[in-house]
């Protein structure tokens, strides 16, 4: 009863009762895992505080693990912005002050040196994913530093709802090299180290001796998930340790998947193919330069010509202007390869007016910047442009889902990075598209272990696209949405784990041989399920 992975509360029966010594420690009625769950979902619709509601499901995720996944899986789409974004970044900022019970691993620069023997520490002696934070870049929130936790905890609890991965397999880790948070450093309840952050080589070697315990502790096959690093530091993790490690960067990579999986969807609605199209980004960060590259990787994979062929088609425009090559000396490794031939351009009309972008996308994290001018200009050279305000919250999107719908005289296809409502205009109900990363990451998390692949390669991110893409139906298209409904996310996990996995084997980075004849089958075989065992 006191173990949340056990305890069943008053579901407890009769038999197991007395089986287990239970007999008088509850009251005498026996409740079943539905009724417990429409009782849950009955207190929890009763607070209108999100952030009341982030406690009580961690509260229950303390308590009774399964009664939380059930109520997770059988109402994502109520429970995903709880425990999730937006909530989840509410819950950061404020959790010291509502922290109760520790939830994942701290791994702080005081632990430097004993990286190996805090990992064992650890109850769990096998983890297959792990999804670690510094807390530098929370969301759209900027550093949060050691409280940061929320969102390895809350991506994790995802993976298990949505994707199916054991909960037991799951371990949130934040890494502790600091915080520029001044707010955070004076406040009293605080749970992190109070001092400015490390950088250079303290924070490198840090992450190194990480890096190096998890491999030699839980071996080739664990995930790494890196989530909420500031872009400076995400590009070269990433990079230097796709080589070794099994990693993953959801800000880029995730993104990427996700939101090249809209535009293919999209193009049954605009036409053509992805070559035949001019892409505009607003912003050049993770987010953005990630998108940009995996849309020229799958051009190359579908017309054979060289990447740096299909990058042409692609600009991107950041806080100085569009990035031309005039400006290349000056320019991060990223941005690099998307500095074409143009004269500068500053002010993103401007560049809209000169590079007729067929796509637009909206990922600098600044709200507004898609203004009336910019979506009619838009819609003057396209007939049906496809918009995505990508930014988040919902405060920072470019531009919302009705102003891009009325000022594009409803001929825009838009999608947004937080949600809208669906929205009637001249009669017809249009339905925005959600880019969420939840659509990819538990699948593809789920696919990677499946087939105890050791490496993370572009291809698996492509087959996730695709696996979700092929998940939109005439249904869906008939109101303008370009990615399937969050309800069926389980279904949809499965196929894209399916394809992901494919894909492993095929490149010879799978070890769990030999291969299942039917992979969707043995995705959904392998998924955890929420309802409650018997204990006699
Ligand atoms: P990031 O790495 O910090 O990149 C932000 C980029 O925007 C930088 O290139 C920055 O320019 C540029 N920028 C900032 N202010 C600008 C302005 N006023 N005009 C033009 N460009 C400007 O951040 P990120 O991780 O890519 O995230 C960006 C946004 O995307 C966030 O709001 C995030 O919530 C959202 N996002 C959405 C999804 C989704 O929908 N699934 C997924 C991931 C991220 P400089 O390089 O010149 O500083
Ligand atoms: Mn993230």
């Amino acid at each position: 009863m006191r173990d949340p992975r056990y305890n069943k509360g008053l579901a407890f029966t009769e038999k197991e009762r007395d089986a287990h010594y239970l007999r008088g420690l509850l009251p005498p009625v026996v409740l079943s895992q539905e009724l417990q769950e429409k009782k849950m979902m009955n207190l929890i619709r009763q607070y209108e505080v999100p952030l009341h509601r982030y406690i009580a499901m961690i509260g229950l995720q303390e308590t009774n693990e399964r009664l939380f996944y059930k109520l997770l899986i059988d109402n994502v789409e109520e429970l995903l912005p709880v425990v999730y974004t937006p909530t989840v970044g509410e819950a950061c900022q404020k959790y010291g002050s509502i922290f109760k019970h520790s939830q994942g691993l701290y791994i702080s620069l005081k632990e430097k040196g004993k990286i190996l023997e805090t990992l064992k520490n650890w109850p769990k002696r096998t983890v297959q994913v792990i999804v670690v934070t510094d807390g530098e870049r929370i969301l759209g929130l900027g550093d949060l530093g050691c409280q940061g936790m929320g969102i390895p905890v809350g991506k994790l609890a995802l993976y298990t709802a949505l994707g199916g991965v054991r909960p037991s397999l799951c371990l949130p880790i934040t890494i502790d090299v600091g915080t520029n948070n001044e707010k955070l450093l004076n406040d009293e309840f605080y749970i992190g180290l109070r001092q400015k952050r490390a950088t250079g080589k303290e924070y490198d070697e840090l992450l190194q001796e990480f890096m190096y315990a998890v491999k030699q502790n839980y071996g080739e096959k664990v995930l790494i998930q890196f989530e909420d690093f500031a872009n400076h530091n995400a590009f070269e993790l990433l990079a230097r340790y796709s080589s070794s490690h099994l990693v993953f960067n959801d800000d880029i990579q995730g993104t990427a998947a996700v939101v090249l999986a809209g535009l293919l969807s999209a193009l049954r609605l605009l036409g053509g193919t992805l070559a035949d199209h001019t892409f505009l980004f607003l912003g050049a960060g993770e987010a953005g330069t990630g998108i940009a590259d995996l849309i020229a990787l799958e051009i190359s994979e579908q017309n054979g010509k060289p990447i740096e062929e299909n990058r042409k088609n692609i600009w991107l425009v950041d806080s100085k202007g569009l990035i031309v090559s005039s400006r290349k000396e000056s320019l991060q490794d990223f941005k690099k390869p998307w500095a074409h031939e143009h004269e500068p351009i500053t002010g993103l009309i401007n560049a809209v007016k000169a590079i007729k972008p067929t796509i637009l996308i909206g990922t600098s994290g600044v709200g507004k910047q898609f203004t009336k001018e910019i979506v009619e200009d838009m819609a003057s050279f396209n007939k049906t442009p496809l918009i995505m305000a990508l930014s988040n919250p919902t405060s920072q999107a470019e531009c919302t889902a009705e102003e891009a719908y009325t000022w594009s005289e409803g001929r825009a296809i838009f999608a947004s990075g937080s949600p809208f409502d669906p929205f009637e205009y001249e009669g017809k109900t249009f339905v925005p598209g959600q880019a969420n990363n939840a659509y990819i990451f538990p699948g593809f998390g789920l696919g990677v272990i499946m087939a105890g692949s050791i490496r993370v390669h572009n291809g698996m991110l492509l087959a996730a696209s695709k696996a979700l893409a092929s998940q939109v139906t005439e249904e869906h298209y008939e109101k303008g949405m370009i990615y399937p409904p969050l309800t069926n996310i389980r279904k949809i996990s499965a196929n894209i784990a399916a394809e992901v996995a494919a894909k492993a084997y095929e490149l010879g980075l799978a070890s769990h041989l030999p291969q299942p004849e039917d992979l969707v089958e043995s995705a959904e075989k392998c998924m955890y399920s929420p309802v409650y065992r018997s204990y006699l």
